[in-house]
């Protein structure tokens, strides 16, 4: 399962899952994108399917978790990837804006880890990567809610991996920098050319570099890393 597979970061990781020979359960709010994507993984000689859902909803999260794990009779890899952002400076901030970003963020993958859980310790095996960002690990201004969400997914992402490790699951954070995508292209070019400088690497990251290290902290390969946090930010939050 990957959610937020409509677009950017998500999408790249189906793509990726699926070219690695996955059969890969794509999840967004957006059914049209989802179809086309799962047609260009079968065009590419890849299996999917898709299922509409907004994570933001508890309920809906666990009946997806729970009706896919039961219609395959397995779940080996779940990967909370959706995500959005309320961006203001704290005195601005709404509740409504903290309460969204923390919703769609954080509980979504505590609901959805939570599902996930019980059909991955049937197996004896599961791969849960949460999608962090530097954000929940410097800080950074003008994100309140989704710093606190970030960090928020690192002490579940720890706590979880403490939890289940016997049962041979394990669960990482990929932390982004800045990567390439729809949430990055709402930011004005002066934020752009601030940041830039900033990165070793001199560029932006693409939804690739964050899909290639998804597609390792999934694989059977990774076995024996758990509770860590995988930055990938071109070093800039070094
Ligand atoms: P994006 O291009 O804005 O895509 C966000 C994805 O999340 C879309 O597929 C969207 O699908 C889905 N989504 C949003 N709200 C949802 C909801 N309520 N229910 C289900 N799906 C929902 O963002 P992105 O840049 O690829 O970011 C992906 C992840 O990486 C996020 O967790 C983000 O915080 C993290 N990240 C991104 C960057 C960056 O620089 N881009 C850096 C650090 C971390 P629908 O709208 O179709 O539902």
């Amino acid at each position: 399962i990957v959610t937020g597979a409509s677009r950017g970061i998500g999408r790249a990781i189906a793509a990726r899952l699926a070219a690695d020979g996955r059969h890969v359960v794509a999840v967004s709010r957006s059914a049209g994108d989802l179809e086309t994507l799962v047609g260009e993984i079968a065009d590419a000689g890849g299996s999917a399917e898709f299922r509409t859902c907004d994570v933001g909803d508890g309920g809906e999260v666990s009946s997806l978790v729970e009706s896919v794990a039961e219609a395959h009779g397995r779940l080996d890899i779940l990967v909370n990837n959706a995500g959005v952002t309320r961006d203001g400076l704290l005195l601005r901030m709404s509740d409504e804006d903290f309460d969204t970003v923390l919703n769609v963020n954080l509980r979504s993958a505590f609901v959805a880890c939570r599902a996930a859980a019980r059909p991955m310790m049937r197996g004896k095996f599961g791969r849960i990567v949460n999608v962090g960002s530097v954000s929940g690990l410097t800080g950074n201004a003008g994100q309140a809610n989704y710093a606190a969400a970030k960090a928020g997914l690192v002490g579940l992402t720890k706590t979880i991996a403490k939890e289940l490790g016997a049962k041979g699951i394990t669960a990482n954070v990929i932390a982004p920098g800045f990567i390439e995508t729809d949430m990055t292209a709402a930011l004005p070019d002066a934020v752009r050319e601030q940041v830039l400088p900033q990165i070793p690497l001199r560029r932006f990251g693409r939804v690739e570099d964050i899909a290639a290290a998804v597609a390792f902290a999934t694989s059977d390969e990774a076995g024996y890393m758990t509770a860590q946090v995988l930055v990938v930010d071109g070093g800039l939050a070094t």
